[in-house]
């Protein structure tokens, strides 16, 4: 049966696509143990991002470091280093 509803999670139309994708992407993960974060901005600040986004990263990017590195200097016992 014909489905062309590209919903990305519908198994006749996109779902071949989405297994693609996901297989294409588990080749670039590293061999190795680690922990992925993300961070996030309040909805609120979406016009502000749209309309300064150089500022608005900049000063997500400097707040994301600042607490990893404190979590890091906390963490001395795990003898990992941030990347
Ligand atoms: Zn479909």
């Amino acid at each position: 049966v014909y489905c062309a509803c590209r919903d990305r999670h519908c198994p006749q139309c996109q779902g071949h696509v989405s297994d693609q994708w996901s297989e294409q992407q588990s080749k670039d993960v590293i061999n190795a143990p680690y922990f992925h974060l993300v961070f996030t901005l309040p909805h609120e600040l979406n016009g502000l991002a749209r309309q300064y986004p150089r500022e608005i990263y900049s000063c997500l990017f400097h707040a994301v470091w600042q607490t990893l590195s404190q979590f890091a200097q906390r963490k001395k016992q795990l003898q990992g280093t941030l990347g």
